[in-house]
């Protein structure tokens, strides 16, 4: 049996991963449990999956969930904090760590087991995005194995040739074709974005996600920060990946070789699917996911993106190119410019000016050392806070 930890389990990819280990439960065991405040869901699953440990990221939450499992009488240790998190996130007794909290949040739990040498399942793109050579340092001095579960990433990873940690023109890889839905205003015109509310955002036309990725994808920032973790995973540059708007979102990407050759993996929109591969890699396991049905499939078709409408694949492209802690800006101007949309109080356009005006104002550093990444994180941050304000006032 492998111990699995689910970082962030409360959410819309740690529910999905427990929906795969359910069909799969004389292979894997649920080791730990986390989230940051969603107490009644943490009871619910505690009660379901009887891990050894849970831990809430959020102190009053881990309390109140210890109160509810003694009531139920479910032995269940409960833990708390960030050194919660990458206790269980590095444990003996765990193999397998599924990194699926949303955010930065996700960054030093997911470093932990990386370091602790685990298969990390990656979802948390935002920690390559954060600290993409720190964590690739991680992974190969510990010789952790790091599994896509971005569900573009996980084709890429199907599509490439065995030993593409060698780099893409040694293997034979022209290009990447990163393909994109283009989120639920695909078509809108740039006035008509400015009205667009938090709920118009999150209500994607193919995927059922958390709200901060749903906005991502809105302001096709979800693909630009994919780029960057594009870039870390296969080891190579922006200029060899091009983005390939695909409406349906059934083929997940695809791979281009030297040769004319065009490698794609395909599939019903379902993270379930890139889950069980992530599980069961060099295997395969059922996912619960309906297979495809081409006769049913009226058409396939794909488009080049638009960067003036969607100034934010152009933004995190450029910080990609320009190195250091730009990426880590990039993302953490986003995640407050998202965070403050979505209660009310910057308009959707406005989410492109303040991660621009991050990236003109802060300096950009080496991103050599944790605490350098962390600086930008938390400078970022509060000049993005400011940036609200101004545009509120
Ligand atoms: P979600 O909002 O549904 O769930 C997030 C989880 O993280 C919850 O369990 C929550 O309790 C936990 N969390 C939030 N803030 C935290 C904090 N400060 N400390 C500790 N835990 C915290 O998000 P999601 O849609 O499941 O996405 C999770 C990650 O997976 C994101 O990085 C996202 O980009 C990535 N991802 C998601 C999908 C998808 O289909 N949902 C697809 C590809 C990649
Ligand atoms: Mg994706």
């Amino acid at each position: 049996m492998i111990g699995v930890t689910i970082l962030g389990s409360t959410g819309s990819i740690g529910v999905s991963t427990l929906d795969v280990i359910s069909q799969h439960s004389d292979k894997y065991k649920v080791f730990a449990l986390t989230a940051n405040k969603g107490v009644e869901t943490m009871v619910e699953q505690c009660i379901r999956w009887r891990p050894a440990y849970a831990v809430m990221a959020d102190a009053d939450s881990a309390e109140q969930l210890r109160a509810r499992l003694k009531s139920a009488a479910a032995d269940v240790e409960v833990l708390d904090g960030e050194a919660g998190l990458q206790h269980v996130a590095s444990h003996n007794d765990c193999a397998y760590v599924m990194a699926a909290i949303v955010g930065a949040a996700g960054l030093l739990p997911t470093l932990a087991a990386a370091k602790a040498g685990k298969r990390v399942l990656l979802a948390n793109k935002e920690s390559l995005v954060l600290s993409g050579k720190l964590f690739m340092d991680a992974v190969r001095e510990s010789g952790a194995e790091l599994l896509p579960i971005d569900s573009e990433h996980n084709a890429i990873f199907q599509c490439m040739p065995g030993n593409f940690a060698a780099g893409l023109t040694e293997t034979g890889v022209e290009r990447i074709l990163l393909t994109a839905s283009g989120g639920p205003f695909r078509t809108k015109s740039l006035s008509e974005l400015r009205q667009v509310t938090p709920d118009q955002a999150c209500a994607h036309p193919n995927w059922v996600m958390g709200r901060k990725i749903s906005v991502d994808s809105a302001t096709m920032m979800n693909k630009g920060l994919e780029l960057i973790e594009a870039c870390w995973l296969f080891n190579t540059t922006v200029d060899r990946i091009q983005v390939v708007l695909h409406p349906q979102s059934v083929i997940h990407s695809l791979v281009q070789y030297i040769d004319g050759s065009v490698l794609a993996q395909l599939g019903n929109p379902d993270m379930r699917t890139p889950i069980a591969h992530g599980l069961a890699w060099p295997q395969r396991i059922e996912s619960g996911v309906a297979s495809l049905d081409l006769f049913a499939l009226a058409r396939l078709d794909f488009e080049a993106p638009e960067l003036d409408r969607f100034p934010c694949l152009r933004l995190a492209a450029e910080a990609m190119q320009r190195g250091g802690t730009a990426t880590a800006i990039l993302n953490a101007a986003n995640e407050v410019a998202v965070a403050e949309f979505l209660a009310g109080n910057v308009l959707f356009t406005d989410i492109a000016k303040i991660v621009e005006s991050a990236l003109n104002n802060i300096n950009v550093a080496e991103a050599t050392s944790l605490e350098s990444v962390l600086n930008a994180d938390s400078q970022t941050r509060q000049y993005a806070l400011t940036a609200v304000q101004e545009l509120a006032a």
